[in-house]
């Protein structure tokens, strides 16, 4: 039934919430490890750590849910959610964030907030400016830490990956860490190079977080169960595999409509998603490589 809901938000984009069905999304949460549990519901995966304190509670997913996504976690405590970290400004990760800051302040990175109140374009669609309500009250450049529930817990800064205002959120004595949109697991990931996003930015972040971290990491994804830094290197391979591929049909002068004829990734094709097909790929990885938004 997960694997189900799963692909909705993928059809539907990241982002076109007036375009889905939210009725018949049910939230589902699952202890990921100490004090760290995962909310998946209908848009970004929701890393929440429980204990004495309260609630710690990482990205918002879509309003329409914010109901169930409450219920969810009054099944979890009857403590308050005392702070909330946005892990990017995307709306399927933030739209809740009206609702959920009327309970705790939202912390998260400079440029999400910028992002969140200029409003903007995501694959060509318009993203309206956010209300005021839905802004962070905190920002930060680099990294920022709340210390609740026995637990550190440390928003760190990644430039211009998945966009230009990621933070990935370690729960450092759970051993868990929340990669927001850095890391997915439906297929070829999205990149969002029109805010700021970059693949060769995203994969050294990705490299940098399997530098870092312990190898016995739980790591949340911004989408997907549960997985592991295995999963994330693999993902980390098969982009700088692709890069290579794609930068060398450039270097032959290919178009990035050739390179799609030609099937330049066809050895690829298990990564191929409803939301993000090898085409779109390709030209991501094209665009990109190219400089162009
Ligand atoms: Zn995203």
């Amino acid at each position: 039934m997960y694997k189900a809901l799963l692909v909705l938000p993928l059809l539907a984009g990241p982002l076109w919430a007036q375009e889905r069905d939210f009725s018949k999304v049910e939230v589902t949460v699952t202890k990921v490890a100490g004090t760290v549990s995962v909310l998946h519901g209908a848009g970004g995966n929701i890393g929440v750590s429980v204990g004495e304190d309260g609630i710690v509670m990482v990205d918002t997913d879509y309003s329409p849910v914010a109901a169930r996504i409450k219920a969810a976690l009054a099944g979890l405590s009857t403590r308050p959610i005392r702070f909330i970290f946005n892990t990017h400004w995307h709306h399927d990760h933030t739209d809740g964030n009206e609702v959920f800051q009327q309970l705790a302040p939202i912390i998260a990175h400079d440029n999400l907030r910028k992002r969140l109140a200029s409003g903007g374009s995501v694959i060509g669609r318009t993203m309206k400016p956010a209300s005021e309500g839905a802004l962070p009250t905190i920002t930060f450049s680099d990294t920022a830490s709340v210390h609740l529930n026995g637990e550190d817990i440390v928003a760190i800064h990644y430039p211009n990956a998945h966009t230009d205002g990621d933070s990935i959120v370690y729960f450092t004595q759970s051993n868990v860490i929340h990669l927001g949109d850095e890391f997915v697991t439906y297929g070829f990931p999205f990149v969002d190079l029109e805010n700021g996003g970059s693949v060769k930015g995203m994969i050294a972040a990705l490299k940098r977080v399997t530098e870092r971290f312990p190898a016995d990491v739980k790591v949340i994804p911004g989408h997907g169960p549960v997985s592991t830094l295995d999963d994330v290197k693999k993902l980390v391979q098969m982009m700088e595999e692709t890069t290579a591929i794609v930068a060398e049909g450039m270097k032959k002068g290919r178009t990035v409509e050739q390179l799609k004829q030609e099937k330049v990734l066809g050895a690829y094709s298990k990564w191929s998603g409803e939301f993000i097909t090898t085409d779109k790929w390709i030209e991501i990885v094209f665009n990109d490589l190219k400089g162009s938004k």
